[in-house]
């Protein structure tokens, strides 16, 4: 059975109501509420996109301790800015998070904007991010629509058509704009729909009961909020899986059964990834698309025997639309063994070696490094068991 709703076209009623919602039941108490300082925010939004609170929580922070300003983070290098970036994911947003730095002191002075069309202009800044800097810092009255945003207007509007298409979002945007508060409380008005989409108007169970705009919501309304937003299509997701070379090396050319013995001297080889795609700029190991496929490439640098390959358990690793098992060989080398697989590597001090290349690394220091999750959790599981030297 439906019920009627009310007609949603009071947007100066829809702004009061999220606004005494956020005051009362809101998120607060966050560390990126409460400034005015544009950079502080814009690190903050651009974490949250597509991680959740609580993780961020864990990074924002150790970021802001590391780079307390843009002009600090403009001048660190990008390999310092993925190291503590490692684990957020969508590597993406930390190469375009450290240009946009570089932007801001090339272009502004090193004085971080504050008006949403000039924010715009950065990279890795969007629409709805560049109005949430600017409703955030100066309460500019400007519309945002994330994810979340999307999911409570479209569910709100019970509206009909695809967002992921060009017109479509731009009606949406017109319904976002149209709903503004008509002065003033922008900052509570827009954290109150980040919250609303995160804790009550959710992806899977809407807690409509709990929401403020449920009286003229035309989803609930209907009965079928999970009906919205309407996708036309739907994401394929692939497999994939890849073999990992997990070589390891410790300096002193012990027989391999005593190698563990080295401890933190251990070495392990690893390959800057290409700076875009997938884990963009990040340290992995060697990766190859089959067992066929490594043994090639050890035997062309001579290593075909006698290499003691240890298969380890696989590792499933979930990106957005891609399920990627990783299937690590682990392999202790001897000194010669070391140089062979050396091959290619960039020089040693280079600061930006090339896309590709393979370089020897003691395990603290790729552990120090930007580093994919799994990647990471395979190499402080090697750490724990190779322990201190006796
Ligand atoms: S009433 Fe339910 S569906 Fe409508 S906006 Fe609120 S939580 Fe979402």
């Amino acid at each position: 059975m439906t019920r009627a709703a009310k007609t949603p076209d009071h947007p100066q009623d829809f702004a009061l109501r999220v606004v005494a919602w956020q005051r009362l039941q809101g998120r607060h108490g966050l560390p990126w509420q409460g400034t005015r300082d544009p950079y502080r925010i814009w690190l903050s939004e651009i974490m949250l996109q597509q991680t959740q609170v609580s993780t961020v929580l864990r990074y924002y922070g150790r970021f802001l301790e590391r780079f307390p300003t843009v002009t600090h983070l403009a001048l660190a290098g990008l390999d310092d800015v993925l190291a503590l970036w490692s684990g957020l994911g969508y590597y993406s947003r930390a190469r375009n998070l450290h240009a946009c730095a570089q932007a801001v002191v090339q272009q502004h002075a090193g004085v971080f904007p504050t008006e949403a069309t000039v924010l715009e202009t950065l990279p890795g800044i969007g629409r709805s991010t560049a109005a949430a800097v600017a409703a955030f810092s100066t309460g500019q009255r400007v519309a945002i629509l994330d994810g979340n945003v999307k999911r409570v207007l479209a569910r709100h509007r019970a509206f009909e058509h695809d967002v992921a298409k060009p017109a479509a979002l731009r009606a949406l945007w017109t319904v976002a704009e149209a709903l503004l508060p008509p002065q003033g409380g922008m900052e509570a008005y827009t954290q109150g729909l980040m919250d609303l989409g995160a804790t009550v108007c959710t992806r899977r169970r809407p807690r409509c009961e709990d929401c403020p705009v449920q009286a003229d919501c035309r989803a609930h309304a209907l009965g079928n909020p999970q009906a919205y937003p309407v996708k036309t299509r739907r994401t394929q997701r692939r497999a994939r899986s890849s073999v990992l070379l997990l070589a390891l090396h410790a300096p002193d050319g012990a027989p391999a059964a005593h190698l563990r013995r080295a401890g933190p001297e251990v070495q392990v080889l690893l390959q800057m990834r290409p700076p875009r795609g997938i884990w963009g700029g990040l340290w992995t190991l060697p990766l190859f698309d089959d067992e066929r496929a490594l043994d090639q490439a050890l035997a062309a640098r001579g290593l075909l025997q006698p290499l003691r390959v240890q298969a380890l358990p696989p590792v499933q690793h979930a990106l957005t639309h891609l399920d990627w098992t990783l299937k690590p060989c682990r392999v202790w080398v001897t000194p010669s063994e070391q140089g062979a697989l050396s091959e290619g590597a960039g020089q040693p001090d280079a600061p930006q070696p090339e896309a590709g290349g393979w370089r020897w690394m003691g395990l603290d220091t790729a552990l120090a490094s930007g580093l994919p999750a799994p990647i990471r959790v395979l190499l402080e599981a090697e750490a724990r068991q190779a322990g201190p030297s006796p």
